[in-house]
């Protein structure tokens, strides 16, 4: 069975604190210790841990100093940091939450307070987790939202950059799905949309791919590592899964079916711009696509993006 306990750092450069805090807590939850800064770090990258409980006093890199570098990298921003303190001074708690730290506890600790806070900031944690994954998702489809998608983008945009590798995104849209809205009714539209973002969903193949829902009946494709040739596959890929899946669609001039129309960008991201502009073309793309008779994927005239 997977460990699903909540999992706690605990950093002290004494080990025997390590052991006090670690017996009061190795019953409920899955325990990391370290006993210095870097490993600390190490540790809070590798593990991600859903609570840090950090000593202000280390020889070399102190709590506050390993506080300050777990929120400034936005991948472990979130992870609440206690600060456990020998001396309980009001400069250091000041200066404790200044750094972003949640709690305090001074040091003689009282086991069944360090349980009862350690456990409320656990319960924090996972409610936070859990709302903040429903708000990356579309209410409609279940799959990533908009706002998903453009985070991921941001990130994958200058990591792609970065390593100058490639990165492509294809936007596609439902054709004549206002049509399909007024033969077939509101509710079997809302089904139609739920079963191309399922065949979507499908039809992407990499682990590091992103299908999401754009808006309306519009979904984009976001394929990292992926040059404009790949992005073209997938794309016939994609269209081909949606043709075969064959969802009726009297009232469409394209087909008795439904059909969908893709605008395909790839690029390696150049430094100074912003991402957007592979979204415009792709959705350049997908405009003459409709244009050419829907049904088909269109590649974008390239050169806007890099020189
Ligand atoms: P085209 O082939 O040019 O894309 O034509 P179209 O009819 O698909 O495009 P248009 O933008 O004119 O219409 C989109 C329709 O999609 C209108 C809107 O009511 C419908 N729609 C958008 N979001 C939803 C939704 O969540 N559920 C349902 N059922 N319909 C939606
Ligand atoms: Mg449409
Ligand atoms: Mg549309």
């Amino acid at each position: 069975m997977p460990d699903t306990r909540a999992k706690i750092l605990i950093v002290d450069d004494v080990p025997s604190n390590v052991h006090v805090l670690s017996r009061i807590l190795r019953d409920e939850y899955e325990i990391y210790f370290a006993t210095n800064g870097d490993k600390a770090l190490e540790l809070v990258q590798a593990r991600l841990p859903d609570l840090v409980l950090l000593d202000i006093m280390m020889p070399g890199m102190d709590g506050f100093e390993v506080c300050t570098r777990i929120k400034e990298n936005p991948a472990t921003a979130d992870i609440p940091v206690i600060f456990i303190s020998a001396r309980g001074e009001v400069e250091d708690e000041t200066r404790g939450l200044e750094v972003g730290a949640i709690d305090f506890i001074t040091k003689p600790i009282s086991p069944p307070i360090v349980q009862a806070r350690v456990r409320n900031h656990i319960l924090l944690k996972r409610q936070t987790d859990l709302l903040r994954q429903l708000s990356f998702l579309d209410g409609l489809t279940g799959i990533p939202n908009r706002r998903r998608f453009d985070e991921v983008l941001a990130l994958e945009w200058r990591r792609c950059g970065r390593s100058k590798l490639p990165l492509s995104v294809i936007m596609l849209d439902v054709d004549h799905f206002k049509a399909f809205n007024d033969r077939y009714g509101h509710q079997s539209g809302d089904d139609c949309l739920r079963a191309v973002s399922r065949l979507l969903s499908e039809h992407v193949m990499r682990p590091g791919d992103l299908v999401a829902r754009f808006g309306g009946e519009e979904f984009v494709c976001l394929l990292p590592e992926t040059d404009a040739g790949g992005a073209a596959r997938v794309a016939e890929r994609l269209r081909a899964a949606v043709e075969t899946e064959a969802i009726p669609h009297a009232a469409s001039p394209t087909a008795g079916h439904v059909t969908i129309s893709l605008g395909c960008a790839g690029t390696v991201p150049p430094d100074d711009h912003p991402p957007d502009e592979l979204l415009d073309l792709a959705d350049q793309a997908l405009y003459e696509a409709k244009r050419g008779g829907r049904n088909r994927y269109r590649m974008a005239e390239m050169g806007m993006v890099a020189e």
